[in-house]
């Protein structure tokens, strides 16, 4: 998927219009913002491997080619900060095939790896098995028999696998007790914490430097982080 730089005046406009919503829908904002020629079926139709690298690529086009990631261990109850790298997280990454198959003594089961309509989709359920029943009513090419759990687990399987960025587990030691930790990255959540902390600074950047020099938003917003900052030490040192 090609996606644009965001210049700060849309990632405003994409901020202020979906602060409200859940993160699916922040996350298929953003990307809609950054890709204007795709269509939004396009957009509905990525594996979430797929929306999860984009947003991270995003991310790195934004704020930077790295992020930290903040735990708790759950030994020592420490806070655990790990640093890394988009490029690197984002290297896993290869968009599954359009079918999957698992064999089981009734015969072959064909499906496809959720994509972020089904997960949209599923968020409208009410409850976790009801998700997991509209996921699978998406992408099983047939519905026709019932599945047995090993079957389902196998399904399941199969889809982890065939798209490993769909969940992104991080794991480490701790560095005060050594302890191992893992921690799964919701992309979408987390990419919008950043872009909500980046308009609160922001719109503080904007206020103070309106009431010092009398500018527009507009005007501010053109100028680059840098300038910014620049006028901003100028005036506030
Ligand atoms: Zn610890």
């Amino acid at each position: 998927m090609m996606m644009q730089p965001l210049s700060a005046e849309i990632l405003l406009a994409v901020w202020e219009a979906h602060w409200r919503q859940p993160p699916l829908h922040q996350g298929l904002a953003l990307l809609a913002a950054a890709s204007p020629d795709e269509r939004p079926e396009a957009l509905l139709a990525l594996p979430i491997g797929a929306f999860n690298a984009s947003l991270l690529t995003l991310y790195a086009d934004c704020f930077g080619a790295t992020f930290t990631a903040v735990t708790t261990c759950t030994g020592c109850g420490e806070l655990i900060e790990a640093t890394l790298d988009v490029a690197s997280l984002c290297a896993s990454h290869n968009d599954p095939p359009p079918w999957l198959e698992v064999v089981d003594d009734a015969g072959a089961v064909r499906f496809r790896s959720p994509t972020l309509g089904d997960l949209l989709a599923a968020g409208e359920a009410t409850s976790l098995n009801a998700a997991e029943q509209t996921i699978l009513a998406r992408c099983l090419e047939t519905s026709t028999r019932s599945l047995s759990p090993a079957t389902l687990a196998a399904v399941t399987d199969a889809m982890e696998h065939a798209d490993p960025l769909a969940v992104i587990e991080l794991d480490g030691a701790c560095p005060h007790c050594q302890r191992p930790w893992s921690a799964a990255l919701d992309v979408a959540t987390f990419v919008w914490r950043q872009v909500h902390q980046w308009a609160q600074r922001t719109l503080q950047e904007i206020h103070l430097l309106a009431r010092a020099y009398g500018w527009r938003e507009d005007e501010i917003l053109r100028l680059s982080a840098g300038r910014r900052q620049a006028y901003l030490q100028m005036i506030y040192g």
